[in-house]
């Protein structure tokens, strides 16, 4: 069965004109170890889906299933266990890093609250090794997101991301603010950690050039609709 579910997703938000119909009856599925590019131009609903799939916020109407389970309105101790499950990588990753705490706290942080550790030096040994695992410097441990440039600090905020060892990641525009020279970069990392791991990404992005090589599938997005569902092979074949 598959990974993830969207059955008929909805998400609005009440605006001062009346009501904003960001998602619009959006149904999916993602499997296992897929890539879903979701396209679209600025604002036509890619962040709130993604954001809605995972929790960050709750649907309107509609249902999210992750493994079978319906989790569109689940709360407490079965909210906590969804986002232990599932995460999300954002375009600035300065945004979401807390700017008091240092490169090797930021990644200690999830780790610490998922109680998976007896001791401090088993919890020291995984920070280091989800550091290397995505390219940063131990030297840097003791660093400040400040003082990092774009391409490390979205790496920081991928270690982050890969703390619980998630089944299912949202990575919400996370090249789109590096420079063109880096990008390539953190896609491989993307990929290669994929490769790795087996985790599913539903990657949102208005840069159809981007997905383009990462995605097993595309969806394209238009006011806050599924205008277009189909292979990467289908959607870049000359025919
Ligand atoms: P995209 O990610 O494709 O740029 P968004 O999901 O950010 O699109 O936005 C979709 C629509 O929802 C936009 O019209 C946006 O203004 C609106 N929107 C997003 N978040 C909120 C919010 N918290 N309150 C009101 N409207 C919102
Ligand atoms: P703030 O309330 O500080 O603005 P954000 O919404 O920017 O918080 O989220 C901060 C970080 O916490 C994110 O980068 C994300 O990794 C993590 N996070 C928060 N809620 C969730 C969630 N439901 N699922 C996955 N990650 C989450």
């Amino acid at each position: 069965s598959p990974l993830i579910e969207v059955k008929h997703l909805k998400k609005y938000f009440n605006v001062p004109a009346g009501t904003n119909h960001a998602v619009d009856d959006v149904s999916f599925t993602i499997h296992k170890g897929e890539t879903l590019g979701v396209v679209g131009e600025s604002g036509c609903g890619k962040s709130t889906l993604g954001r809605t799939i995972i929790r960050l916020l709750e649907a309107t109407d509609g249902q999210v299933l992750l493994e079978g389970k319906d989790i569109t309105h689940v709360q407490g101790e079965a909210l906590k266990k969804v986002r232990e499950q599932v995460q999300i990588i954002f375009q600035d990753p300065y945004s979401s890093l807390n700017p008091r705490l240092d490169i090797s706290r930021t990644i200690k942080e999830p780790l610490k609250r998922s109680g998976r550790f007896r001791s401090r030096a088993e919890l020291m040994k995984e920070t280091a090794e989800l550091m290397d695992l995505v390219g940063i410097d131990e030297r840097l441990r003791e660093a400040y997101p400040h003082e990092l440039d774009g391409g490390r600090r979205q790496r920081v905020g991928i270690a982050r991301a890969l703390a619980l060892r998630p089944k299912f990641i949202v990575c919400d525009e996370p090249v789109s603010a590096l420079d063109v020279s880096i990008q390539a970069q953190v896609l491989n990392l993307l990929m290669d950690l994929q490769d790795e791991m087996g985790m599913a990404y539903m990657f949102v992005t208005h840069d159809l050039s981007v997905v383009r090589h990462i995605s097993d599938n595309i969806c394209v997005m238009y006011l806050g609709q599924l205008v277009e569902k189909c292979s990467t092979q289908e959607l870049f074949s000359n025919n």
